[in-house]
């Protein structure tokens, strides 16, 4: 031991400072304190101070090794009587090593959420942790728990709507694969149950999941139950707080999975849940062969995933849909698009002369044309040519082969927002009893790939701009009003994107109005897109320009973008014979609807997909702005996906990218309690003696903090209001005795 007792070494660590400086390790050397050191493989060691000389320490490692090192690179331990606290803000220590052992040893026992704050840091056990289901759900709406949870989140979200009247939103992020979509199950099951809710409803509730995962959840490198587009429930409560409807919006599908996958992923699961489950006589109707005998499905070289049985969630999906009440002929039509698309991946070409090719006619292009409800001859007019004003234009075998893909993917886009009007319609409910909502963000989460296109661009823009709301409302505001209120307070440095954004956002030379510009240009390439950036962007340090593509500094890392493509995508146009064809389709869905939409935009010179989207995440900030926020940070704990590995850089760089840090680093001195001083003067003006009770409200106010002799480390005074870090519950007793 050190030989100091547990009492002694708390009361050493709070009488130290809380910011860490080289004093105070002054003071952790002189006493023989615990402390952290970096070994020679750089990793962290905790350890005894056994010497000092000069500024050379020597330090005795849990391992019984000595290590010696400079005192600067030392940095203090919290005692152990810390260890695996619920709130890292608790720690009197917050540095690297700190934080990462606390979260360490929490992780080791299976307790993956933490407080950091206000934020709820979630660790992906990737195994199953036995904290879930209707037991935890009472026993968090009973506060008989109170640690940190994804329940405690959602049941504060629920208490502070039910009191306070104010919408609330669950704001999830994290990389790919880290457990946000998980996450807002859990938050939703939790917001289904809180109070015994009409059963229709909350089992709808539940099973929009199965069909969102169905039809836009993928395998990927990262994760085999990946969400490939981004997501927004509202759930809708009553004054009563009995959930009275719901609604989904969606965005940024990645339809080009459809046609286009990278070897070892897969296409969404429905394809190969169909293939493998659908019963003898939908195959039949359908003309349905195995998963293997598609291009589509088997370019990528897997077709299966372990420990998933495609056929059984099949019979899932069909039940999702019975409950949401997507029936028989629906069900029908949909499965119908399903195969067209599948056979459509299937039409071959055959070359007419050097370069030109024709869609062969045989059972895939057959196939592909009954089932979307369209003549063959026209299917095969559109593969085979391109016509514009009133020409036709043969086509090589590539443009054919792209022709064929944006149509299969136009087809699965349509059928996938087809669906989410029908689950929101399905969950409307009784739009007359709400009064409130609260709403789960599962956002996307930054991507960084081998090839990186439009899709992550948007992505990645989109990952930014929430951190800098993030970073905004916990760091940014509550700081600027201390300054506001003239008070004392050390300011945490942060670090903010701004710069990054602008690089998006700025009108008319921002990344994203140029692309819009230039994907309406019919003289724009590529290439001059490149230029552009280079000639108009080149001042804003977080981009550099390359042969053919770009690199923007994210605020989580580097990516390099390929611009081969940028433009074609962002323009999202079909051509006017693929949309006469789709509305040529007889039976499904509303095919013809969404290609007279297409229709509808190309006559009104189209907004690109970019500023679309750009639009559509200001409005879905802004609500969120206009609620109440609770934030859950979920981490990754290894690159593996395997329970049981704790590595720590990884753990590491998602914190410090994240600014977990400085969030905690705010919160621990934060004072979350204020009051104006008009407030706080005639609320506890009582407990004054009558002959001040003229004085203004600071005054007063003043004197009630002094003659009650509240300490004056718990709270300040600022220009208009008081800000209090805590003993306002011992004022309340008094005033209640008094009244
Ligand atoms: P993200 O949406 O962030 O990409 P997911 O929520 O899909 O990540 O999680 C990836 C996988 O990790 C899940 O399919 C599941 O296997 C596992 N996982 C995530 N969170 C949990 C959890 N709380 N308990 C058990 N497994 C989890
Ligand atoms: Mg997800």
């Amino acid at each position: 031991g050190c030989g100091f007792g547990r009492k002694k070494m708390i009361g050493a660590a709070a009488a130290a400072t809380s910011s860490v400086s080289v004093d105070s390790i002054g003071y952790f050397i002189r006493n023989k304190l615990g402390v952290w050191c970096k070994s020679r493989n750089d990793r962290w060691e905790l350890g005894k101070i056994e010497s000092a000389v000069g500024e050379d320490v020597t330090v005795r490692v849990s391992n019984g090794n000595m290590i010696t090192v400079s005192r600067r690179e030392l940095l203090p331990a919290n005692t152990d009587v810390l260890d695996g606290v619920d709130d890292l803000v608790e720690l009197s220590y917050l540095n690297e090593p700190s934080v990462l052992h606390s979260l360490q040893y929490r992780y080791n026992r299976d307790i993956i959420y933490s407080k950091a704050g206000p934020v709820l840091l979630a660790f992906n056990p990737f195994k199953d942790v036995n904290i879930y289901g209707d037991d935890f759900v009472a026993v968090y709406k009973e506060k008989i728990l109170d640690n940190p949870h994804v329940y405690a989140v959602a049941d504060a979200a629920y208490n502070d709507m039910m009191k306070d009247g104010v919408n609330q939103s669950i704001i999830i992020s994290g990389e790919s694969g880290a457990g946000k979509t998980e996450t807002a199950k859990f938050a939703m099951q939790y917001l289904a149950s809180v109070k015994s809710q009409n059963y229709e409803m909350k089992s709808k509730l539940i099973q929009t999941s199965c069909i969102l995962e169905a039809f836009g959840n993928a395998k990927t490198s990262r994760n085999w139950n990946s969400s490939r587009f981004g997501k927004l429930i509202d759930i809708h409560y009553s004054a009563e707080g009995m959930i009275s409807g719901a609604c989904i919006q969606t965005y940024l599908f990645e339809k080009s999975r459809v046609s286009q996958i990278c070897r070892g992923e897969r296409s969404y699961h429905v394809f190969y849940q169909m293939c493998a489950g659908a019963p003898p006589v939908l195959k039949d109707k359908l003309n349905l062969k195995m998963s293997s005998e598609y291009k589509f499905l088997n370019q990528s070289g897997c077709l299966k995933i372990n420990g998933v049985d495609d056929a059984h969630n099949f019979i899932k999906l069909v039940d999702a849909f019975d409950t949401l009440g997507i029936h028989g002929l629906d069900q029908e039509n949909i499965f119908e698009l399903l195969a067209a698309i599948l056979w459509l991946g299937n039409i071959s070409f055959a070359a007419i002369d050097e370069e030109l090719v024709e869609p062969v006619a045989d059972e895939a292009s057959r196939s592909a044309a009954r089932l979307m409800g369209c003549k063959m001859d026209d299917l095969m007019m559109v593969l085979s040519t391109n016509r514009a004003h009133n020409m036709t234009e043969p086509l090589t075998l590539q443009q054919a082969t792209d022709k064929r893909n944006t149509l299969a993917n136009f087809v699965y886009e349509s059928l996938f927002n087809w669906l989410i009007e029908e689950v929101n319609t399905s969950l409307k409910g009784n739009t007359q009893h709400t009064r409130h909502a609260i709403s789960i963000l599962d956002t996307y989460g930054f991507e960084s790939l081998q090839r990186n296109s439009l899709q992550q661009l948007f992505i990645n823009y989109a990952d930014e701009r929430l951190q800098q709301h993030f970073i905004r409302h916990l760091c940014k505001l509550e700081q600027e009003e201390y300054e506001l209120e003239g008070i004392h307070w050390k300011k945490v440095e942060f670090e903010d994107n701004q710069e990054c954004l602008d690089l998006f956002e700025k009108k008319p030379m921002g990344i994203i109005s140029m692309l819009n510009e230039c994907s309406n240009s019919s003289i724009a390439t590529d290439t001059t897109f490149t230029e552009k950036i280079k000639q108009h962007l080149s001042y804003n340090l977080c981009i550099s320009c390359e042969e053919g593509a770009f690199r923007v500094r994210h605020y989580a890392r580097e990516v390099q973008y390929d611009a081969s493509g940028l433009l074609e995508k962002d323009s999202d146009k079909l051509q006017f014979d693929t949309i006469q064809l789709l509305s040529s389709c007889k039976k499904p869905l509303n095919l013809s609807g969404s290609a007279s939409g297409v229709m509808n935009q190309v006559q009104a010179a189209g907004q690109s997909v970019g500023s679309k989207f750009m639009d559509h995440l200001s409005k879905l900030i802004n609500q969120m702005e206009n609620s109440k926020q609770h934030f859950i940070r979920c981490i990754k704990p290894n690159t593996k996906k395997l329970p049981g590995i704790y590595e720590s850089d990884i753990v590491w760089e998602q914190l410090k990218c994240s600014q977990v840090m400085e969030v905690m680093q705010i919160s621990k001195s934060r004072y979350p309690l204020r009051f104006t001083h008009q407030e706080f003067a005639s609320r506890f003006g009582c407990l004054l003696s009558t002959n001040v009770m003229c004085m203004d409200p600071l005054s007063t106010s003043v004197a009630i903090l002094q003659q009650h002799r509240v300490p004056t480390q718990m709270y300040q005074v600022g220009f208009t209001k008081l800000f209090f870090r805590g003993q306002v519950d011992a004022l309340e007793n008094l005033r209640q005795e008094v009244l």
